[in-house]
This record gives C-alpha cells, sequence and structure tokens, in this order.
C-alpha cells in the first residue's frame, strides 16, 4: 500500500498501526510509576519515550501509584499516552505513615540535624515515605498480584534506544531477578547503621545469604564470605529509578524478613535508608551474582547521570540518540561502581570478558 505522498508504508492506513502491528508482550509484567499529580508533564516524557521505543509494539500495562489520589487530567492524559492497560493505585495509609515503632520526637530531632548538615532530603519526610514504600510495599499491591516483573519507571528519565527485544522475556529465559544500568555510590550520612543492621540480619539469617552472591562488589577487598562481617560497604548500590526485576524477589521470605528486620530498626526514618541501597545489598546478598543483570545496552538518563551503550553494534540497531562521546557515559565516570562492576564479573572497562591465561 502507498501513503499518499508515495511512500511505501510498512503499517499506516492498513488498520494495523502500531498498537497491533506485532508482537504483543507475553510476560506477566506491567511499567511500573511511583508519581504526584504535579508531576504529570514529566511523567509522559518519560513515558512518551518508553512507548516509543518498546512498548507500543507490546503494550504492557502501566501502574501507577500516588498516595494521594490521582486526578482525573493526570488519568486522562497518561491513559491516552500509554499503548495498554492503565491502573491506578492510592497507596494505603499504613504504607505511607509514621509506622508505631518510630518514636515522633526523636526521628523530628533527627530529621532536622540531617537538614542542617544540608544531607541529600535529610529533611524531608515524604521523601523517607517513598524510600520505605519502594523498599517494602509497592510488590506487595494487589495491582500487582497477578504480575511477576515490573519496570520502574520514574518521570523526567529519558530512554535513548529502540529496545528490539523484550527484556522481561530476556530476564525470564535466562534466569536473571534483578537488573540496573547505573551504579554508584550511595551518602554514607544517609545509611549510617544500614550496613550493621545488616550484619545483625545475615548473623540470624545465614540461610538466606546466597553461594556465590555479590558481596565482592559491595564491599573492597573481598576475601571470603566472612567479608560481610570484617569489611566495610563500599556504598556501590544499583541506581534504582531504573529496575527491571522479578516481583517475586521481594515477595520471598528473604526479603520479607529482611525488610521487616530493617523496618523495626527505625533506620528509613531516623537516618534516610534510600531503597536503592536496600534492594542492592538485598539483590547482592541472596541472589548468585549470575542474576543480577548490567543492561549495556539501554540508553538512559535519570537527571543529572546518562549512559548509552559502548559498543556501535546495539547503537546502530537501537537508533541510539547518544550525540556525546563515549567517556561521557556515567560508567566512565569517578562517581560510578560500573568499573568495579566489571572487575568483579572478570569483564574489562568495555564489559568485554578478561581473558584468563593459565
Ligand atoms: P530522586 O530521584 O531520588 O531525586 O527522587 P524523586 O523525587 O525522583 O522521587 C523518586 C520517585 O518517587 C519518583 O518516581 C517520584 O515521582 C516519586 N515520589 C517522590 N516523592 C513522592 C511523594 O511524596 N508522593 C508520590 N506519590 N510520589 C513521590
Ligand atoms: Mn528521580
Amino acid at each position: 500500500l502507498k501513503h499518499w505522498w508515495g511512500v511505501e508504508s510498512p503499517y499506516h492506513f492498513r488498520g494495523e498501526g502500531p498498537r497491533n502491528r506485532t508482537q504483543i508482550g507475553r510476560e506477566k509484567a506491567s511499567l511500573v510509576m511511583l508519581v504526584r499529580n504535579r508531576e504529570l508533564k514529566d511523567a509522559l516524557s518519560a513515558m512518551k519515550d518508553i512507548e516509543d521505543r518498546f512498548n507500543r509494539h507490546y503494550r504492557y500495562p502501566w501502574t501507577f501509584f500516588n498516595d494521594e489520589p490521582f486526578s482525573e487530567e493526570f488519568k486522562l492524559h497518561t491513559s491516552r499516552m500509554a499503548s495498554g492497560e492503565v491502573q491506578y493505585g492510592l497507596i494505603p495509609k499504613e504504607h505511607w505513615s509514621l509506622p508505631t515503632n518510630i518514636d515522633e520526637k526523636k526521628f523530628r530531632e533527627k530529621m532536622k540535624e540531617m537538614a542542617d548538615k544540608k544531607i541529600i532530603y535529610g529533611g524531608s519526610e515524604s521523601y523517607r515515605h517513598m524510600c520505605r514504600y519502594n523498599s517494602g510495599f509497592f510488590w506487595q499491591s494487589p495491582l500487582l498480584k497477578d504480575f511477576d516483573w515490573y519496570w520502574r519507571v520514574e518521570p523526567s528519565t529519558s530512554f535513548y534506544c529502540d529496545q528490539l527485544y523484550d527484556p522481561f522475556t530476556f530476564m525470564r529465559e535466562n534466569g536473571k531477578r534483578y537488573s540496573f544500568v547505573m551504579t554508584m555510590y550511595e551518602f554514607r550520612a544517609t545509611i549510617e547503621t544500614l550496613w550493621s543492621s545488616t550484619r545483625e540480619f545475615a548473623k540470624k539469617h545465614p540461610e538466606y545469604i546466597a553461594e556465590d552472591n555479590s558481596l565482592g562488589f559491595i564491599v573492597d577487598d573481598y576475601k571470603d564470605k566472612n567479608s560481610l562481617f570484617k569489611k566495610d560497604f563500599n556504598l556501590c548500590h544499583f541506581w534504582s529509578n531504573f529496575e527491571i526485576a522479578d516481583l517475586n524477589l521481594w515477595r520471598s521470605q528473604a526479603y520479607r524478613d529482611y525488610f521487616a528486620f530493617l523496618d523495626a530498626k527505625g533506620g528509613f526514618f531516623y537516618e534516610r535508608w534510600g531503597d536503592a541501597p536496600v534492594h542492592s545489598i538485598a539483590a547482592s546478598l541472596f541472589l548468585p551474582k549470575d542474576q543480577i543483570h548490567f543492561f549495556h545496552d539501554i540508553g538512559y538518563r535519570h537527571p543529572p547521570y546518562k549512559r548509552c551503550p559502548q559498543d556501535d553494534e546495539s547503537t546502530d540497531y537501537g537508533r541510539c540518540q547518544c550525540p556525546f562521546n563515549k567517556g561521557e557515559s556515567f560508567d566512565f565516570d569517578g562517581y560510578s561502581c560500573q568499573k568495579r562492576w566489571w572487575k568483579f564479573h572478570n569483564q574489562d572497562d568495555s564489559g568485554n570478558p578478561i581473558p584468563s591465561y593459565k
């Protein structure tokens, strides 16, 4: 069929636009966004990238969560942008309020101290609820009960490349449970006692620690499994504003117990424990290392950082919008833990295997 200006068109005007043109996603998966009504514009720009680059060919549903009811405007515009189903969840109060074990006076004092020290989000109560929600609650939502996989999307993020295969299928077929695109150092002041709490938990539950885990990535000078008790957390964590992961990892007894243990410690409030270090430590300790995947072929930006695939092949096939030098990718930033990841997996600075000479 010819388009009216004479160009052969693969699908327009044949009643089979992108929405029903190609394969339909077959995984039990949802895109998931925690977001506020006032972030509508930024939510749409992230959605547009994911829809254009990937999801319009798969039509996975979007699940939105908010601690306040979504506005009609928010629902209208986001459902228009989505190629598949949409669902809007109101977070129950008990998942977004001070738990009873928290001493409110102590909490306010600690928060004030952290604000005075200009620790990032140190003075924010809502940020703490957000981190605790992402750590312990979203995966329990009845809206996600029929799903095994989620792709976490944040407002204001960009996706630079066509996603040429289904990442959920990739994860499932390759036995992956958790994935990331950027890894970096956490601010020590936000997690002063997270590592000691983790040690305490691991002493109590050695059965949850996987053989062949990724402890060697999150401590320096790793020797053996006792390094958990001898070495400090090196602050490397997966930047969790992007996550494609198995919901059943968080639903596992190991992680439920870990979250409950951490929650009882109060560090989500007295300190400002992020969901990123919590997820990262859990994935690093509870999973065999081959179950964590670095998506080297995803071009991604969450301000202030961006990264692109290193190799020409991914960049070409993915039509990546990456008009910057390889060195500008966050992978090579001094603040990135990517080099440690490659080293930990015996790969060189481009992710290629280092040949082993015997
Ligand atoms: P940053 O990336 O660590 O700077 O934090 P963001 O401000 O991006 O927040 C992380 C995610 O949680 C984003 O998806 C936000 O839209 C969402 N978020 C943060 N605070 C709130 C809140 O108070 N309510 C709701 N509904 N979402 C929030
Ligand atoms: Mn963000």
